[in-house]
C-alpha cells in the first residue's frame, strides 16, 4: 500500500483530480491511500495562527517552522520522503516520479503565502520539488501533479504497463503523434504508414517523428538523447532518411 500523506491550509483542495479515473480506481482497490492533514489544527492560540511576518522586514507572510514542524512531527516516522513544493527546487520530472513511485509512499507540504521558515525546511529534511519555472499561489497543485504523476506509474494502478513505457520522456524523447478514428478528419488521413499493419516500419517511423518533434521542440532533451544513444541514432537517421 502506497500512502500519501499532504499537509495543507487547504484539505478541500483535496482530492480534486486525484479522486477521479484510474487514481479513484487504484485507491478503491486500496492500492493507495491518501490522507489530508489541516494544517491549521496546528497553528497557535484561539486563532489557530499558522503565519507571521518575515525577519528582517518585506511583504506578506511566512509559515511558522514550529507550526509547520508539528505537523510533520504528528506523522508516524515511517521513513517516507517528505516533500516541500517550491519553485526553488530541482525543477520535477519523470525521473523523480519513477523515483517516487518505487518508495513506499509521499509526504506533501503544500506551502502557502510567502513560503516556509528556512529552518524547517533544514531540520525536517525537506526535499524541495519545483513544477516549473512560474511561481503559483499555493503547493496544492503542485503537490497533486507529482502526486499524480508518481501514483499512475505503481504498477499495479497502471492496468496497461506497455502504454507506459511508450510514453513522452520515458525514452528520453516526447512521444510521437497519434491518430484513430475517424480515417479521414476535416479532409486530413491518418499516415498510410499506420494502416499498412507493418510493424517493424511503424515502429521507426513513430521514432523518426518523436526525434524530429523533440528537435524541434526540446533541444535540450535531444541533446541529452543523441549523447546517450550515439550509433543508434545514427543508425536510425540511414534507415529512415
Ligand atoms: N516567495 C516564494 C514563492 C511562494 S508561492 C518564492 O519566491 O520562491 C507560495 C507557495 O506556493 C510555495 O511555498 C510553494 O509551496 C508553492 N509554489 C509556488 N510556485 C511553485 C512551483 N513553481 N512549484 C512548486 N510549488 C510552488
Amino acid at each position: 500500500m502506497f500512502k500519501v500523506t499532504v499537509i495543507t491550509l487547504y484539505p478541500e483542495a483535496f482530492p480534486g483530480p486525484l479522486g477521479v479515473s484510474i487514481l479513484a480506481r487504484g485507491q478503491a482497490a486500496g492500492l493507495w491511500q491518501l490522507d489530508i492533514v489541516d494544517l491549521r489544527e496546528f497553528g497557535l492560540g484561539k486563532h489557530h495562527k499558522v503565519d507571521a511576518p518575515p525577519a528582517g522586514g518585506g511583504p506578506g507572510l511566512v509559515l511558522r517552522a514550529d507550526v509547520v514542524a508539528a505537523a510533520l512531527d504528528s506523522l508516524p516516522d515511517d521513513g517516507r520522503r517528505v516533500l516541500y513544493p517550491s519553485p526553488r527546487g530541482k525543477p520535477f520530472c519523470q525521473a523523480d516520479a519513477r523515483r517516487f513511485a518505487k518508495g513506499d509512499g509521499l509526504v506533501v507540504l503544500c506551502g502557502r503565502f510567502e513560503g516556509l521558515d528556512e529552518r524547517v525546511i533544514q531540520s525536517r529534511g525537506l526535499e524541495e520539488v519545483s513544477l516549473g519555472d512560474f511561481v503559483l499561489a499555493g503547493g496544492e497543485v503542485a503537490a497533486q501533479a507529482i502526486i499524480e504523476a508518481s501514483v499512475r506509474l505503481r504498477p499495479e494502478v497502471a492496468g496497461n504497463q506497455a502504454s507506459l513505457e511508450e510514453e513522452s520522456f520515458e525514452n528520453g524523447l516526447l512521444e510521437y503523434p497519434l491518430y484513430t478514428a475517424p480515417a479521414i478528419f476535416e479532409g486530413q488521413e491518418i499516415p498510410d504508414i499506420l494502416r499498412s499493419g507493418h510493424h517493424q516500419n511503424i515502429a521507426k517511423w513513430r521514432l523518426s517523428q518523436s526525434k524530429e518533434l523533440t528537435e524541434a521542440r526540446r533541444p535540450d532533451l535531444y541533446a541529452l538523447y543523441t549523447l546517450s544513444k550515439p550509433h543508434q541514432t545514427s543508425e536510425m537517421d540511414d534507415d529512415t532518411d
